[in-house]
């Protein structure tokens, strides 16, 4: 019942935080960025920059590599990493989901073994999170709904969202197709959430009349949709596809009612790191004003984001083009003069689409400097030739002329894993 009831304190919070963001009332603001300083004093590594109680552009720019190195330090909960990845690691070979750490939620990212974060959550955060997801996602109703889940880990953060008006149901991504159709048909679930790459395999079975339900909203999760992915989804589910950004890091950003990612900067300072010339990609620096038990100061992200002019729905809120996935998936050559050469993922996603508007599916992975797969999926043969004459020329324009391009059957992602199209696996390798 508390923890219900903080819920409701929490919308009613996070409702007028909003609203005085959007007024440009900075009072509140001022206060929760001192708060957060405050706070820091409990957190080792970052007492001392927490001297100065207003400024928080005093503390370091950090990474992942820096975070997950001071993972002990930084946390203001006395959990060490070692003991965070065995519970979380447990609960994910028991798949049971509901241990804590003297009442701290503990989770695992899903990223590559070996680059995996991981995040705490006291119960207040919690909380705090659900409340969020009704406000920004699933929008609070009084009808009963039920939401199909698919994740790669069921985690007690998603179950905390569950009460009698909302029917969470866990699908589990590593069964297979047909069980999740069967299990979905039975259910007709009111929401569904899932990453792209299994909505797309849902619309497929839509299409094929395999599988029968009608959601009333369609949250993409985890993955990058690309545009065309978009396009194809909502013409398949009828209606304007959402989306969530959010990761170890935090619950970044949520669309708005034209389907575009819009930054939570009513409770984040968004910093842009920009990666290109035009200034028109960056990598979110990102701070939360609302994470104790882990706080997440000045925290560089390396996905790729692709910034949105605005948005027609009138948001103040930092609008989003795309996701382009993450730097360490640029794709890096040498030119006829011997200099390095990184180019962005969406201008190899593009040469590819726009070479057979056939082409349904695709891969292009570099796995040595010289080397590049490339998976084509198309009803005509011709698809694969044309996709590859488009990534010559891409490469030719940028006076890159020795690269080897070999057709492959498959997409190379591992079941559970998350789906990059456009990858580079040199660096790994190293
Ligand atoms: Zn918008």
């Amino acid at each position: 019942m508390l923890f219900k009831l903080s819920i409701l304190y929490y919308l009613a919070e996070i409702k007028l935080t909003k609203w005085l963001y959007i007024h440009n009332i900075r009072f509140r603001r001022n206060g929760m960025i001192k708060k957060m300083i405050r706070h820091c004093t409990t957190s080792l590594f970052y007492k001392p920059f927490a001297q100065n109680k207003h400024n928080f552009e005093n503390f370091p720019v950090i990474n992942k590599a820096i975070f997950m190195a001071n993972f002990d330090a930084i946390n203001t909960v006395n959990i060490k990493l070692e003991e965070a990845f065995e519970v979380a690691k447990k609960s994910e070979e028991s798949r049971d989901f509901s241990p804590t750490i003297s009442g701290i939620t503990v989770g695992l990212s899903s990223g590559t073994s070996g680059n995996r974060g991981v995040f705490l959550a006291s119960e207040k955060e919690r909380a705090y999170w659900v409340a969020l997801i009704l406000d920004r996602v699933l929008g609070f109703s009084l009808k009963k709904r039920s939401i199909a889940f698919f994740l790669r880990a069921n985690s007690n953060l998603y179950d905390s969202v569950k009460s009698k008006l909302l029917l969470f149901h866990f699908f589990d991504l590593l069964n297979p197709l047909d069980e999740h159709i069967k299990r979905l048909n039975a259910l007709k679930p009111s929401i569904l959430v899932a990453q792209p790459s299994m909505l797309i395999e849902l619309a497929n079975a839509i299409e094929t009349n395999k599988l029968k339900i009608q959601p009333t909203k369609v949250i993409s999760v985890a993955e990058v949709l690309t545009p065309e992915d978009k396009c194809y989804l909502a013409s398949i589910f009828k209606q304007t596809i959402h989306q969530v950004y959010q990761c170890t890091e935090g619950f970044l950003a949520s669309s708005c009612e034209n389907g575009t990612l819009h930054f939570n900067e009513d409770f984040l300072i968004i910093e842009k790191k920009y990666i290109d010339n035009e200034q028109k990609r960056f990598h979110p620096i990102i701070t939360d004003l609302k994470r104790q038990s882990q706080p997440m100061i000045r925290y560089e992200l390396n996905d790729i984001i692709q910034e949105k002019e605005n948005c027609s729905c009138g948001s103040k809120f930092l609008a989003i083009e795309a996701i382009e996935g993450r730097s360490d998936d640029i794709l890096v050559f040498k030119n006829t003069k011997n200099e390095e050469v990184k180019i962005f993922p969406d201008f190899f996603r593009r040469a590819i689409i726009l070479a057979d508007s056939e082409i349904n599916d695709y891969a292009l992975i570099q796995n040595e400097p010289k080397y590049l797969l490339l998976y084509i999926k198309s009803r005509q043969e011709e698809s694969y030739q044309l996709a590859y004459d488009a990534i010559q020329n891409l490469l030719k324009q940028n006076n890159i002329l020795d690269i080897i391009i070999t057709q492959t059957a498959h997409n190379h992602t591992i079941k559970g894993n998350k789906l990059r199209r456009i990858r580079n696996d040199v660096r790994k390798a190293n």
